[in-house]
């Protein structure tokens, strides 16, 4: 018999379902005894991460810009900046804060830095933190509509947005003299999506970005997840990834038969869509994850979440395999 909490009712850890193992090569650099790690990108652009959520920052002539503020992070983003700024003799002071988008998970601890730091954002994450109305994540003073450069310290940052993708503000920001593209929510390097498509609104939008990112010129790539930075590789295989999701989901809408469902629970339309749309996912996922498994850390985690997704916007954006009754 399986056992259960006392006060909760929720399974002991013993019970829990086990996983493939991740791949040695999906992690990242140890921790330190603050719970973080702080390393180059290329030059005097920075990352930090807590093994889950990643950072970004410049330091320049007139201060450091800082590219989203993640509240896991939260306060190691601060000594992260002190311990380079240090280390290298040049100012410690962040100027400027850059939100990749407006979601509380990757900007939640802006509010941790002074109200004279200049914020900039797309003129949707404006609109949208207005709507959130959320003290820790201030409005950023700047906006942009498509594409904006900044120049500060003598440093270039490209920003652009292209579209909805995995939330309508969710932008692009380019360093062409460090080699790199920060993109987040969108490829997690070395690890599969998690749920739905890493919580993504519009799936179109999702599976076009990584043709866009490979589009720019970059060799190093800050997905805003996970403990390791990204390779042109992994963007690639994330790519795949997507592209065999969708082979699949197109496969299963066609080949599940509908009819038994509705047979069974003719009088209750509601169960017959729920075990249509498992069996669905079931179909469209086991290839993939047979396929992935030991490739993409977690495919046989989060795969069929991902696959469900899909599958509704194949079916609901797309209008594939949509039925017209005569
Ligand atoms: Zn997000």
């Amino acid at each position: 018999m399986a056992s259960q909490s006392p006060t909760t009712g929720a399974p002991s850890a013993t019970d829990l379902p086990d996983y493939a193992p991740v791949p040695q090569s999906a992690y990242g650099p140890a921790l330190n005894e603050q719970g973080y790690y702080v390393g180059r990108v290329e030059r005097n652009l920075y990352w930090v991460t807590d093994g889950s959520y990643q950072s970004a920052f410049l330091t320049t002539n007139d201060g450091v810009v800082l590219f989203d503020a993640p509240p896991s992070i939260g306060g190691n983003i601060r000594r992260a900046v002190d311990e380079i700024a240090s280390a290298n003799g040049v100012s410690k002071k962040v100027t400027h804060l850059v939100y990749s988008h407006h979601h509380a998970d990757h900007a939640g601890a802006s509010s941790l830095f002074d109200k004279n730091v200049i914020r900039i954002g797309h003129e949707e994450t404006k609109r949208l933190l207005q709507r959130d109305n959320d003290p820790a994540r201030p409005v950023p003073e700047e906006t942009f509509a498509d594409r904006r450069t900044l120049k500060i310290g003598g440093e270039r940052i490209e920003l652009a947005w292209r579209g909805p993708n995995h939330s309508p503000d969710n932008i692009y920001i380019h360093f062409p003299d460090h080699d790199t593209l920060m993109l987040i929510d969108i490829v997690n390097p070395g690890w599969a999506p998690i749920s739905m498509s890493n919580l993504s609104e519009d799936i179109p939008g999702y599976v076009a970005a990584p043709a866009i990112a490979l589009d720019y010129p970059w060799k190093h790539f800050i997905g805003g997840h996970v403990g390791r930075l990204g390779t042109r590789d992994d963007v690639t295989l994330h790519q795949q990834y997507m592209a065999d999701i969708d082979a699949s989901v197109r496969k299963a809408l066609v080949s599940v038969d509908p009819t038994p469902f509705f047979q069974k629970y003719g009088d209750n339309p509601w169960a017959a869509v729920s075990a249509l749309f498992d069996a669905w996912t079931e179909a469209g996922a086991a290839p993939v994850i047979e396929k992935y498994k030991g490739v993409l850390a977690a495919a046989d985690v989060y795969t069929s979440s991902t696959v469900f997704w899909v599958m509704e916007s194949i079916r609901l954006d797309l209008g594939f395999a949509s039925y017209v009754h005569p």
